[in-house]
């Protein structure tokens, strides 16, 4: 394969080594589980946390004569995700074998597309930063291409003091590998890339990303080399399964790899496994080349073919992308692209946002959510599908905010009550009489008293009218935060006979 270098080297990522700057390079295989209930070539399910070897058809046990037949809903998870990477959907694709031997594949090969995947070359928008001026960068990493592929079963060496066991659960479960360019240059992109890739999938709905369960992981190419030169020889580091370690674990092989270059010595092209526990990386085995494989199409499969009609409806039918939800978010609501990023950086999140959002001010909804809900979600260590204040709790929330029922400052001890107790915002309101007192009759009394106990401070905010806000907060404090600001605001001034210029 010739690769194409399209990215200037960029200083600020360089690596600094005995012998001047280095340049990591890198390059992802991300294998994603298709969400599909059965599996590519059976109609076993793909549930996961079964008990070993409940899902398992004659097919994924590989008895002799049995035939996979293609799973429609597996292809067109496969074109929709081609389709969110802005990718060419290959008209016509064709599964190969690629034969090898290992005790957790019966088949003795695993039926994947080779020479002629399902789709071809896209890209992934990634946001990088913030750098130290607060700027966040815009990075398009290549996409080589997406092809379909069955999953192994699992060896478990655990289970048996001289014994190993396998457990057929994954076998035949339809998996997408997607492959990228060798674009990334950081293990902060790397980690951007296959955060940014994950909620693409998220949106898509076309696997659900649980890094933990092994929904998702990563193989991780990474070399490097003089900036700009000649690309270096790659190690592939296995089967990573979290964000975290892909980023410790190309910090490690790259200075790993920079240490053994500048000591005159040379890289050798292996697969490595990255050991979290003590941070490093280790050689696996030496890399396999493709013709080790003898890959052959697969006898008992037809080729793909689409016709447009076919990706035509499912390109009409796509969810919405994260980025173009957040344009939207800017250009329609009015938010920043700072505050719509982070709105749409989990589908879970815009999908409680946009939740708020309907019939209500985007702007103030943002804010809430992302002062105060992320806040306190992130202060409790809870995900936003652990939230113990509903989308609807908070509408609740903003509506007595919009019709002034309660103050600012009332909205904010309402979320916490709402928060710790749970509840319906206008009835804890109503019972616990935290409405905003607007009667202007009531706060000028309290106005009034506060003037009339401190002449000192009048004689103060007459010769510095800035000072005036003293009394302001006492008033707020004698009514329990209910009085209205602004009410509050002009009768202090009024009363001190200060001018009121808003
Ligand atoms: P193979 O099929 O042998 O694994 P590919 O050429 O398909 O090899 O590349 C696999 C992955 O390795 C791709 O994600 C690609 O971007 C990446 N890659 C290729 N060359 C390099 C390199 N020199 N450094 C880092 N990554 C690389
Ligand atoms: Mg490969």
């Amino acid at each position: 394969m010739s690769i194409v270098d399209v990215r200037t080297p960029d200083p600020k990522r360089f690596i600094p080594g005995a012998t001047g700057d280095w340049e990591v390079v890198i390059g992802m295989e991300v294998h994603a589980q298709v969400l599909s209930k059965s599996k590519l070539f059976s109609g076993a399910s793909t549930e996961f946390g079964k008990p070993a070897n409940s899902n398992v058809s004659l097919v994924d046990a590989a008895m002799p004569g049995m035939l996979p037949v293609i799973n429609e809903e597996c292809v067109k998870q496969a074109v929709r995700t081609g389709l969110g990477l802005k990718a060419q959907i290959n008209k016509r694709s064709v599964f190969d074998r690629k034969n090898y031997f290992y005790p957790d594949l019966p088949q003795g090969y695993q039926i994947s597309q080779y020479k002629d995947p399902v789709v071809g070359e896209g890209k992934v928008i990634i946001s990088v930063g913030p750098d130290r001026q607060g700027q966040f960068e815009d990075i398009e990493i290549g996409i080589e291409r997406l092809h379909l592929e069955q999953d192994a079963g699992k060896s478990m060496h655990d289970q048996h003091p001289t014994m190993s066991f396998v457990d057929l659960n994954r076998s035949g479960v339809a998996l997408m590998e997607i492959v990228s360019k060798p674009d990334i240059r950081s293990s902060d992109e790397a980690k951007a890339y296959i955060t940014k890739l994950r909620t693409i999938l998220r949106y898509l709905g076309t696997c659900d990303g649980n890094m933990d369960e092994g929904s998702l992981r990563a193989d991780v190419n990474v070399s490097v080399r003089k900036p700009g030169g000649e690309f270096g020889t790659r190690c592939e580091i296995k089967n990573m399964n979290s964000v975290r370690f892909i980023g410790q674990a190309i910090e490690y092989e790259a200075r790993r790899q920079i240490a053994i270059l500048e000591e005159g010595g040379t890289i050798d092209q292996e697969t490595r496994l990255y050991d979290a526990g003590k941070g490093e990386t280790r050689s696996m085995r030496s890399k396999e080349d493709a013709h080790d494989y003898r890959y052959f199409p697969d006898p008992d499969l037809l080729p793909l073919e689409f016709d447009d009609a076919f990706i035509e409806a499912l390109k009409a039918d796509l969810a919405e992308l994260p980025d173009d939800k957040k344009e939207r978010f800017v250009r329609d609501m009015g938010l920043s692209v700072y505050d719509a990023s982070v709105l749409v950086s989990e589908k879970s999140i815009a999908d409680f946002f946009e939740k708020l959002a309907a019939g209500r001010d985007g702007k103030i909804a943002a804010n809430w959510v992302i002062n105060d809900l992320l806040g306190a979600l992130n202060k409790a260590g809870k995900d936003i599908e652990q939230t113990p204040v509903s989308a609807d709790q908070l509408g609740g929330i903003l509506d007595l905010l919009k019709s002034q029922t309660i103050s600012g400052k009332i909205a904010k001890d309402l979320f916490e009550i709402v928060w710790t107790e749970g509840g319906n915002p206008a009835e804890i309101v109503e019972a616990r009489g935290m409405k905003q007192v607007t009667d202007t009759g009531a706060i000028e009394k309290a106005v009034d008293e506060i003037i009339a106990a401190n002449p000192d401070q009048v004689a103060k905010a007459l010769a510095k009218p800035t000072l005036a806000g003293w009394f302001v907060g006492q008033v707020m404090k004698s009514t329990g935060g209910k009085a209205n600001p602004q009410a509050v605001q002009a009768l202090v001034k009024a009363k001190l006979g200060l001018p009121d210029e808003g």
